[in-house]
């Protein structure tokens, strides 16, 4: 049996990007560790803030839950709060639900659940019956990913909260990168590292504490912590370019194991130039609806108008 490489108990998993292999205590610290480093690096959290955190249910969420409520124990003038958002998928997001309300409660967390349907009056299920959007053939994940962003931001700055925490992990984060690369879209690349930054009154400045953090080994903290998480997949996720992308970072991974802290170090070793592709003027407010927007009309404005065109 291969032993710990931090202590002598057995390892229970091997990282091949660093060679490490681990005990299940020290590849939990290891994780907590990390994640207090990216806040620290990337001066995401201060002692007083009120951090929302977006919760799905599903892994990456209830994790960061965990691991922020850990660190928050140590400073008595932060708070947490929960955000979850019901997007209205049947036979999906019900179970996800449950998931999240049993963490937050475990953890005693205050939870907030919003709706589309109160929020932008339809479900993601009733837009995917949409005539125009079906003869457009848009996928539901542009409508979900827009509204879900809008929704948490809303959400987080009624209750008052001074940062968004979400749940984004490694592979969310360089398959992000690459997707903008491919797409030429260098302003949405730029905006992968300024949310913090944001200087917009409405916008609630994001944060993503587990973007160094592998998504295999959020499942395993979470399995080695006994943390339930829904793992049950959406039945709308295919975004065909983001999926294509991320099984080739996952095969280069397994060949070329760091391949995806490669990524995402070429986006931090970037962030000065890109610093003048975000300016405050990305920020506006949409003519529509007053919310933070990139241009006169912001992207849920212009998605819902495709609602009405029949
Ligand atoms: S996979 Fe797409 S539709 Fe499903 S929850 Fe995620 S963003 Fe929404
Ligand atoms: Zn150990
Ligand atoms: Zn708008």
């Amino acid at each position: 049996m291969q032993k710990c490489s931090k202590c002598s108990k057995n390892a229970v998993t091997f990282r091949p990007y660093s060679g490490e292999y681990l005990c299940k205590s020290c590849f939990t610290k290891s994780i907590e560790v990390r994640v207090k480093r990216a806040i620290a690096a990337h001066k995401m959290l201060r002692e007083e803030d009120k951090t929302a955190v977006g919760l799905s249910g599903g892994k990456d969420s209830v994790v960061l839950l965990h691991i922020l409520k850990r660190i928050e124990e140590n400073f008595p003038n932060s708070s947490l709060v929960a955000i979850t958002i019901d997007e209205g998928i049947s036979g999906y997001r019900e179970q996800s639900i449950e998931i999240a309300k049993k963490n937050a409660s475990a953890l005693n967390i205050p939870q907030e659940i919003s709706t589309f349907k109160d929020i932008f009056g339809c479900t993601i299920d009733e837009i995917m019956q949409n005539e125009h959007v079906k003869e457009l053939g848009a996928s539901a994940c542009a409508f979900c990913g827009s509204l879900r962003r809008r929704a948490l931001n809303q959400k987080a700055r009624e209750l008052g909260a001074s940062k968004l925490a979400v749940g984004h992990n490694l592979d969310d984060e360089a398959q992000s990168i690459l997707l903008n690369v491919f797409r030429s879209d260098i302003h949405r690349l730029a905006r992968l590292l300024q949310d913090t930054s944001a200087k917009n009154e409405n916008f609630v400045p994001r944060i993503k504490p587990l973007r160094t953090i592998p998504e295999r080994e959020t499942i395993l903290y979470a399995y080695y912590k006994g943390i339930e998480f829904h793992s049950q997949q959406c039945p709308y996720s295919f975004n065909v370019l983001r999926g294509e992308i991320e099984s080739t970072l996952n095969r280069l991974d397994d060949k070329r194991p760091g391949i995806k802290y490669g990524v995402l170090k070429f986006l931090d070793d970037l962030a000065p130039a890109l610093r003048n592709y975000c300016t405050d003027s990305d920020f506006t407010e949409c003519e529509q609806c007053g919310e933070p927007s990139s241009g006169r009309q912001c992207n849920v404005c212009k998605l819902l108008s495709e609602l009405s065109q029949k």
